[in-house]
């Protein structure tokens, strides 16, 4: 063993003091944002040609920097998707950070994919897919729809063209009208159209809102004249260039779950590819009382969780999963290189091979570490620790005169309004909390209305955190 220089072993137990006091507050100082100049004031010079000094970035990091950071785990903070990660996976991120693992190959980090594939099997299993399902940890959600659709048009490309059909002049997949903005920004990429389904007063996609769409699709699509299309669709199939159908399991703005079972069975009578936005709320598929929400998730072609949101882990992880990972492979496979050649001789499962991306860290890890730690159980506790404190939430804004839902929830996203409140008063109260250090939660907007909005995503927020925050509005 190597000994450490004087200024190494320093610098690691600062670096271990300020892990212990951080994951030792009860609560974690909540914080907030600082302008520029104040953080260029207070935290001075930190690029310089001889450097700083460990010893002092990490001090102007620990009382400046992170200062200026809103602290996603604060029991309080309910604004967009907060985090709660596990102190094992946080520990255990650290440990990820040191072992300097290339997670994009099996070659090169064979256990640490190894550990990755058990978690992804986990969910997986939630999910009822076969045991061929597979996938990879990407960045987050946006980068996981984005991969899951450039292989569902992939898939619908190469069959047509084993077929010797026409494509489509342009291709389209189709949402429900709530589903999640990361949605557009693949269409914008992958230069398709979005097709957003009107989802009604409840905000779900459902089986005939979408059969009726397609069916007016269809009607106005081209007749094509070309030979029959393999793989369940018809002889007019991609015609109206439709390849793919989003179903969002828990949309971020309600916490609502489209009619899975509805959109598998009319997807799939058309040789439609269906992927499950579940960034956030397909974590409740750990949760028994949460289940019947799901039904049909079993059919899905691919489904995206975050454990970053609501499974307890740290940024930035999101779980891909397909269920025919080789129709993925061949979507996402085309970074070829000479010098790569030597890892596909291995014939093992490449991350790299399954989303966009090549170089990546093995980000799954802190999933698995926290997972592996505590086991399922404590995992399906904390989801219905959350929502047993959503369904309190609900009943406390029921029974405060003062207060309405918008409506009643499903997963663990509260929305209600305060009676008598315009926009200016839901900002005012939202950021005094804020500065106060006491709540972060933003209100948002639904229908053209300024409205409150809680995500509880942290199984450290109380039923008494709840009734705190909404006494401030009385
Ligand atoms: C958060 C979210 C996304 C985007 O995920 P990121 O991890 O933030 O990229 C996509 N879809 C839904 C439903 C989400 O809640």
């Amino acid at each position: 063993m190597h000994q450490f220089d004087a200024e190494t072993a320093d610098l690691l137990r600062a670096v271990f003091d300020v892990t212990r006091l951080r994951l030792g507050f009860d609560p974690v100082p909540l914080d907030g944002p600082a302008s520029p100049a104040e953080l260029t004031a207070r935290a001075g010079p930190t690029i310089t040609p001889e450097g700083i000094g460990g010893r002092r970035a990490l001090e102007i990091f620990d009382e400046v920097l992170a200062r200026a950071c809103i602290s996603a785990d604060h029991p309080r903070n309910l604004a967009f998707i907060p985090a709660a990660p596990t102190r094992a996976a946080v520990l255990f991120d650290l440990v990820v950070g040191a072992s300097s693992i290339y997670g994009g190959s099996w070659m090169e980090g064979a256990g640490a994919i190894h550990a990755e594939n058990e978690a992804l099997r986990w969910l997986a299993d939630l999910a009822g897919l076969p045991a061929e399902a597979g996938g990879v940890f990407v960045p987050g959600g946006t980068v996981g729809n984005l991969s899951a659709l450039a292989a569902a048009r992939h898939a619908a490309r190469e069959r047509l063209a084993a077929a010797g059909s026409p494509q489509p002049s342009r291709w389209r997949f189709v949402c429900g009208e709530e589903a999640h903005s990361s949605l557009y920004q693949a269409a914008s990429v992958l230069d398709v159209d979005l097709v957003a389904v009107p989802s009604g007063v409840d905000g779900r996609l459902t089986g005939s809102r979408l059969a009726a769409a397609l069916d007016a699709m269809a009607e106005a699509a081209p007749p094509r004249t070309g030979p029959p299309v393999g793989g369940g669709c018809g002889g007019n199939a991609f015609a109206d260039g439709v390849f793919a159908v989003v179903a969002t399991a828990g949309t971020t703005q309600f916490g609502i779950v489209d009619d899975l079972r509805g959109i598998v069975e009319v997807a799939r009578g058309r040789g439609l590819w269906v992927h499950a936005d579940g960034a956030y709320g397909l974590a409740a598929l750990a949760a028994p009382s949460a289940r019947p929400l799901f039904d049909g998730i079993a059919e899905v072609d691919s489904f995206i969780v975050d454990p970053h949101k609501w499974l307890f882990s740290p940024f930035d992880a999101c779980a891909l999963v397909y269920r025919d990972p080789a129709v993925a492979r061949a979507a996402h496979s085309p970074q070829r290189a000479g010098y790569l050649d030597v890892l596909d001789s291995a014939a093992n499962w490449n991350p790299s091979d399954y989303a966009i991306g090549l170089s990546r860290r093995a980000r799954g890890l802190p999933f698995w570490f926290s997972l592996a730690t505590h086991g399922t159980h404590a995992y399906a506790n904390a989801v219905e620790t959350t929502l047993a404190t959503a369904r309190s939430a609900a009943e406390q804004i029921a029974a405060r005169p003062d207060l309405e839902l918008v409506r009643p929830p499903q997963l663990s996203v509260v929305v209600f309004r305060r009676r008598g409140w315009d926009e200016v008063d839901y900002h005012r109260w939202s950021g005094s909390l804020l500065r106060a250090g006491f709540a972060f939660v933003p209100p948002t907007r639904h229908d053209g209305e300024t409205v409150a909005r809680f995500a509880i995503v942290n199984p450290r927020t109380t039923p008494g955190d709840i009734e705190a925050i909404l006494t401030t509005m009385s």
